[in-house]
């Protein structure tokens, strides 16, 4: 950022503008008719002969009524035709008002004008184009009062100028401010959400958030009748390594392992740290084979990690209990359950290895 930019604009940073924009979208899509209609409504004052106005600027009311209506059809439902809209519309709106100050020198009020477009120029176009058009209103005014057919005194062009200034002032000021307080706001509350649903170790769901994506998925399941698996892993003698190795050493491995269960799940799976060193993977349109073959391909992924903990390589292995959906309207809670038995089976049986629960076996819970 120059020093100039610095001076002029603060040291205000847009984080991300896209809600922004679509605000600015819409407005946008409001101002076009609402500016054309209003101008329609002065033309037809003239029509009537209630509104007396020079022929020159019935003309540039007209050509601005036009083509704010071109404009409007070319922005509807095209919001990436923005910018390529909102510029001309304010150099358009700029050139009316200045043919009005001109044209209707019977309107002692038309100067208002300029003071409608400073708000807009700095909501729809930013802080750059609000100062260009506020000095741009502030010089044509002070450079044009000697050429108009009926000039404002020096005290009302005093005070225009001021006031313009102010209103420009006013606009760069707040606007820079309440979108950067917006923007920075919306980052917190972001970081919060992350923070209140992701375990800080591993990056993973937390328990709570975890359980309910899978809630939301087997929802989804449910009503298109597709199966879908849950795995269990359990690290094997894990308290061992922070007995032996220090607790640092076993933050270590949590989160090798939980990069290793990222990488070999499908984007579509959810993977949760529901627990220590207990890990749940949810995994939605998978029969029981396929859940078992990624099971065993965990199991091997984890044997094979081997984590560097500074003094050695350690060698982890988890047991992997494997439950699929028995009927429709299973909840969480209860093939979870399931999956916790499986794993437990897996540990009796000598770790390392996975282990599923039969129909029959579940039937009995
Ligand atoms: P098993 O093979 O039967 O599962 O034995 P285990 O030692 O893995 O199981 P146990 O439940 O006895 O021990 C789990 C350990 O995990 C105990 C606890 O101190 C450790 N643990 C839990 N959370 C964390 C953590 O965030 N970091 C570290 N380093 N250790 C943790
Ligand atoms: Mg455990
Ligand atoms: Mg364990």
């Amino acid at each position: 950022m120059s020093v100039l930019e610095h001076m002029l604009f603060g040291s205000v940073h847009f984080a991300d503008a896209k809600e922004f924009r679509a605000f600015q979208f819409k407005l946008l899509c409001i101002v076009l008719p609402v500016g054309a209609l209003t101008t329609v409504l002065l033309l037809l004052g003239v029509a009537s002969g209630a509104n007396l106005i020079d022929a020159r600027h019935v003309i540039s009311m007209s050509v601005f009524t036009t083509l704010s209506v071109v404009l409007w059809l070319l922005l509807r439902g095209q919001p990436q035709r923005f910018l390529r809209v909102a510029w001309p519309y304010e150099i358009l709106c700029l050139l009316e008002y200045v043919s009005a100050l001109y044209f209707v020198s019977e309107d002692e009020m038309r100067v208002i004008w300029f003071f409608t477009n400073i708000p807009g120029v700095y909501i729809l176009l930013g802080q750059r184009a609000g100062l260009a058009i506020t000095v741009l209103s502030v010089v044509g005014l002070a450079l044009g009062n000697g050429l108009l057919p009926r000039p404002y005194s020096s005290n009302g062009m005093a005070t225009l100028l001021a006031a313009l200034a102010y209103v420009g002032a006013f606009f760069h000021v707040y606007g820079a401010r309440s979108l950067s307080y917006f923007f920075r706001m919306r980052e917190s509350n972001g970081q919060l959400r992350h923070m209140a649903s992701h375990d800080p170790l591993t990056g993973l769901l937390n328990a709570r958030a975890y359980y309910a994506a899978c809630d939301q998925m087997i929802h989804l399941a449910t009503r298109n009748r597709t199966p879908y698996a849950v795995l269990f892993v359990d690290l094997d003698h894990f308290k061992r390594i922070n007995d032996t190795h220090g607790h640092e050493a076993g933050d270590l491995v949590l989160k090798c392992v939980a990069a290793r269960l990222m990488e070999t799940v499908r984007q579509s799976d959810a993977v949760g740290r529901v627990g220590g060193e207990e890990f749940s993977v949810f995994l939605p349109n998978t029969d029981l084979a396929g859940a078992l073959r990624l099971a065993e391909s965990l199991r091997l992924g984890i044997e094979a990690l081997m984590p560097d903990i500074g003094s050695q390589r350690l060698r982890i292995t988890a047991s992997i209990g494997v439950a699929r959906n028995q009927h429709s309207e299973q909840s969480m809670a209860e093939i979870q359950r399931l999956a916790d038995q499986a794993m437990y089976d897996a540990k009796q049986r000598g770790r390392n290895r996975v282990s599923a629960v039969e129909l029959d076996q579940a039937a009995m819970v």
